[in-house]
């Protein structure tokens, strides 16, 4: 069967292929060190767990308005409104099958042919592939670690052009780890009110920051900034909710509408059980939002330090979220001789050498890196380092 021409420019998540990778190798009986799938590692908090099940039984297993409960809605805003001080409505709230269907929902709903989006590089898999599936042009805007890979207003202002249509900004940063500064955020966002752009803010990991910083809001930063703001954010990361699919937008009134709509015809509502889940995650107690963050920060102290130790790899400071994104290009310069000249296939011979699993820095549009995720526990998280230590030592001789 012939397939259509979208599906042939369409790269698989590289994340996801990897974890799969791994997962296949561990179900053979391989000691396997997974730290390439970006997921938190701890349980749903229980209080979560029970909503859902509570929800099945009052008999909450049928479809819910398209565009989420009117309980998750109004949670999602109230919960928005009180960290971020800016009034939204739940009107505004478009609840969806996780963050990824959040950002494919957005991009339909925005982009026309010929329209470009501004995607600062490196960047997570999905936004590139999604911009694309729309129909649109993602145009990637190489950052430096010098600069700990945070676009600067210059670069900004260089990749603009008439088609240009929308900024896609990420902070905290998946696949850097990085978290702008609100005057560089600012700063980017005086850019994008000269050149009338959309803004798309994924502040999924908003809530993961390290050393007592903060993430503020995109659209705090500016006043009128709401109004060619989508925040994109979910529960996934914040209570460790991957499987249970729910993301949200929140955006403009009309524009919401028009998700709403769109996602009433592609797929209706996210699972109703894990609606109510997500109901209980925004308005329940938040000590396990601190719990996870404050063990996520010891991994990082951790993995960062041991990382700054070993030759050849250099890597920009770690503010939030749960990935290490290194620099190898040294590391890669001296295994050339032995047949491995790029990201990928450095990780290929990690993987089969040291069976450890990264993800190849080319798949976030960054040749000459490679992302750890460490949403894994520390003795995990030791052993990965000793490895990936003994293979930049040696990376020709099997594990013994
Ligand atoms: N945005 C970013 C930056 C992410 O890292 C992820 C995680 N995959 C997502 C969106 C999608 O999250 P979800 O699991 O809610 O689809
Ligand atoms: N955000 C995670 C990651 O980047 C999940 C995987 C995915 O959705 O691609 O690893």
């Amino acid at each position: 069967m012939k397939l259509a021409r979208r599906m042939a420019a369409l790269e698989p998540s590289a994340t996801l292929a990897m974890a799969a990778r791994a997962g296949a190798m561990k179900a053979a009986g391989l000691d396997v060190i997974d730290l390439s799938v970006g997921e938190p590692d701890f349980p749903t908090p229980p209080h979560i767990c029970r909503a859902a099940e509570a929800a099945i039984a009052a008999g909450y297993t049928k479809y819910t308005p398209a565009a989420g409960l009117a309980a998750l809605r109004k949670a999602v805003a109230e919960d928005y409104t009180r960290r971020s001080g800016l009034a939204v409505t739940p009107s505004q709230v478009v609840v969806s099958n996780g963050a990824k269907h959040a950002l494919h929902n957005a991009f339909t709903a925005l982009l026309d042919e010929q329209d470009e989006v501004v995607v600062p590089a490196p960047y997570w898999v999905s936004y590139a592939e999604l911009v694309k599936l729309a129909g649109a042009t993602p145009v990637l805007v190489e950052t430096r670690i010098e600069d700990d890979f945070k676009l600067l207003p210059e670069a900004l202002r260089a990749a603009l052009t008439p088609r240009t249509r929308m900024l896609l900004i990420c902070s905290p940063s998946n696949p850097t780890g990085v978290v702008y500064q609100p005057a560089e955020l600012a700063a980017l966002a005086d850019v994008a009110i000269d050149a009338d752009l959309t803004v798309l803010a994924d502040e999924i990991y908003d809530q993961l920051v390290f050393d007592g910083r903060t993430s503020p809001s995109f659209p705090t930063l500016r006043p009128g900034l709401t109004d060619r703001t989508i925040v994109v954010a979910g529960v996934s990361k914040t209570y460790s909710m991957t499987g249970w699919r729910i993301g949200w937008t929140i955006a403009p009134e009309p524009l919401s509408k028009a998700i709403a709509n769109l996602q009433s015809q592609e797929t209706s509502n996210p699972s109703s059980i894990s609606q109510h889940a997500a109901v209980a995650a925004l308005t329940g107690p938040q000590e396990c939002v601190e719990q996870m963050r404050r063990a996520f920060q010891l991994r990082r102290d951790l993995v960062a330090a041991r990382l700054r130790r070993l030759s050849g790899i250099r890597l920009p400071d770690i503010g939030g979220a749960f990935y290490a994104f290194f620099d190898i290009r040294a590391a890669l310069a001296r295994a050339r001789s032995v047949g491995i000249a790029t990201s990928l296939a450095w990780c290929e011979m990690l993987l089969e050498r040291q069976q450890v699993a990264l993800v190849a820095g080319s798949a976030f549009g960054a040749e000459g890196h490679v992302r750890m995720s460490f949403a894994a526990g520390e003795e995990t998280l030791a052993r990965g380092l000793d490895r990936v230590a003994a293979f930049l030592d040696d990376p020709t001789t099997p594990r013994a």
